[in-house]
């Protein structure tokens, strides 16, 4: 943008280009980022559908996850991508709520446009816009329930609740008990003396060929990988483990020079040479005093070979994310070259081979180790991976619950109650911003009108009676879709956390002003090699950059 003349932006046009401005501009980026949302809607609440996709690449996906399903669909419209990073910024701030959040802005926008058309501005929408999320944040907190931390009941509830809908749900009973366990072992003390939940601690693992209710939380780190030599010892008690990074082996550019070499016994000398170090790699691995190696590259046979003479355990080709975690769990430094490795780089654990699972189980030997893995099973891959992106999620909201002991009432609760306490704060408000806060409150009656409607309720019924609740005092009155009661829905076990939800305003009200803000479309030409729609989005792209500074 700073280069650009009086924030204008600078934009080189072909004869052909199109030009769209002001209204119609506004209207075309609106109907892309609603067709996005609604898209998502359907998929809101336990009652949701999932959606199969098909990616570019052939593969199939079947979720219920907002974030997945928008990441998966391709869109290459530039407005309608600015929802889809929604959900993605969602995903990452809170782990859940993405589908909340994308409908939440798909409304914003819906009735933004109704005041468009009464001639507002998009400045006042705007304006009014970030003074209602400002305020409904402060209403979110002052309906927040405090919740203990050896509350497991309510945090189990918390899980339960963010896994309904999801493949996962079948097994909520299990998983949120796992789950809670799992963030009760890595609570720590952080800097400032407060308790946490540090989830680096706690690694999600999949294995296909048992049932999810198999699932398990396990001590340490799992490796699923086999010894790379038959004769190497399976177990170690107390072992020095060297993680190390670089491959145990020659290079390919080493190898190929072979092919330069005529005369036989200059061929002789080099494969000598390459025994030789090769075989130096190996003294350094005894000399360090390993009785353990996890490598996260290839290991050459004869290396291979010369460790397990040595009785050393070697594992081979490990996944980066096994090799961070392990670091964590037996307090390794990870080894990136041999020649300036010394012994304070190993980490010391127990590990041991579990033969009928082809699984290696790790164990920090340290009294402040507390590394745990949750590893989790299904029949098939689609089934563990749709259990992960479930489970995931899950464990992001209860670990921030359980670090800061807060939770909120589920089934739209929250939301018609903060729309209400939105409608009573508008009349402070004066001027036309006060029509974009009432339109803010309405659009949070999306919510339980969606998830009315998606366990087939009459979603006007069902707000009309929420509202009466709220307005009986009732606070915690939602829709309990199970039973389809409005009903206290944190007593119904139906429970949320206040900062997804927070952050789900927050992105919502972010995204939807800034597709206000743009008020000027230019399309490159038809006769661009990278068509029309490309054209369009890497200059919408950069103009949605510049936006964003602006907020
Ligand atoms: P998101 O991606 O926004 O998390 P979900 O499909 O997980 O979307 O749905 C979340 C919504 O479903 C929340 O508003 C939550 O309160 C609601 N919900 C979950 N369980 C129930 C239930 N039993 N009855 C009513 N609403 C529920
Ligand atoms: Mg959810």
């Amino acid at each position: 943008m700073s280069q650009q003349m009086q924030g204008q932006p600078m934009i080189i046009m072909g004869d052909d280009a199109e030009r769209m401005k002001d209204k119609s501009a506004q209207e075309h980026n609106i109907a892309a980022a609603r067709a996005v949302a609604e898209s998502v809607r359907s998929t809101l609440g336990p009652k949701g559908m999932d959606k199969m996709l098909v990616t570019s690449l052939g593969d199939i996906v079947v979720t219920n996850d907002g974030v997945t399903i928008l990441e998966e669909m391709d869109i290459d419209n530039p407005t309608a991508e600015m929802i889809v990073e929604v959900a993605e910024t969602q995903e990452d701030e809170a782990g859940d709520g993405t589908t909340t959040a994308v409908a939440i802005a798909g409304e914003l926008l819906k009735n933004a446009e109704e005041l468009l058309d009464q001639d507002i501005h998009p400045t006042a929408i705007i304006k009014g816009f970030n003074m209602a999320a400002d305020q409904a944040r402060e209403e979110l907190d002052d309906v927040t329930i405090d919740v203990d931390r050896d509350d497991r009941e309510t945090f189990r509830k918390i899980a339960q609740t963010s896994m309904t809908g999801k493949g996962a749900e079948q097994y909520k009973e299990n998983l949120s008990d796992l789950i809670v366990d799992g963030a009760e072992a890595v609570t720590v003390e952080a800097d400032d003396g407060s308790t946490i939940v540090d989830l680096a601690f706690l690694k999600v693992e999949t294995q296909t060929g048992r049932s999810a209710g198999e699932s398990e939380l396990l001590e340490g780190a799992v490796i699923d990988k086999d010894p790379v030599h038959e004769e190497m010892p399976a177990e170690s008690e107390n072992a020095s483990v060297l993680v190390i990074d670089e491959p145990l082996e020659l290079d390919e550019a080493e190898a190929d020079t072979q092919a330069s070499i005529t005369d036989p016994s200059q061929l002789q000398n080099f494969i000598e040479q390459e025994e030789q170090a090769l075989r130096e790699k190996v003294d350094q691995i005894v000399d360090l005093g390993a009785d353990v190696v996890v490598c996260q590259k290839g290991i050459d046979d004869m290396v291979q070979h010369y460790l397990a003479k040595e009785g050393i355990l070697a594992l081979k080709r490990v996944k980066r994310s096994d090799v961070e975690f392990l670091r964590e769990i037996i307090g390794a430094d990870v080894v990136s070259n041999l020649d300036t490795a010394t012994e304070e780089f190993l980490g010391t654990g127990n590990i041991r081979r579990d033969e009928s699972e082809e699984l290696f189980y790790i164990e920090g030997t340290d009294d402040d180790s507390h590394g745990v893995t949750l590893l989790l099973r299904g029949s098939t891959e689609h089934v563990v991976d749709e259990l992960e992106r479930g489970v995931e999620d899950a464990l992001d909201v209860v670990g921030t619950a359980m670090s800061r002991g807060e939770a909120l009432p589920g089934g739209g609760a929250p939301e018609v109650e903060v729309a209400a306490r939105l409608r009573q704060y508008a009349d402070s408000v004066s001027g036309r911003e006060q029509l974009a806060v009432e339109a803010f409150a309405d659009s949070l009656d999306v919510v339980p009108r969606v998830l009315a409607e998606n366990a087939g309720l009459d979603s006007i019924d069902t707000l009309v009676d929420l509202r009466a609740a709220h307005s009986d005092g009732d606070g915690r009155a939602g829709l309990n879709v199970f039973s389809g009661d409005i009903e206290d829905t944190f007593e119904a076990g139906v429970v949320e956390t206040p900062s997804a939800k927070k952050q789900a305003l927050t992105s919502a009200s972010e995204a939807a002003n800034l597709v206000l803000k743009i008020d000027d479309i230019i399309q490159a030409g038809e006769s661009d090699d990278d068509g029309p729609a490309g054209g369009m989005g890497g200059g919408m792209g950069g103009m949605g950059g510049g936006m964003g500074g602006m907020m």
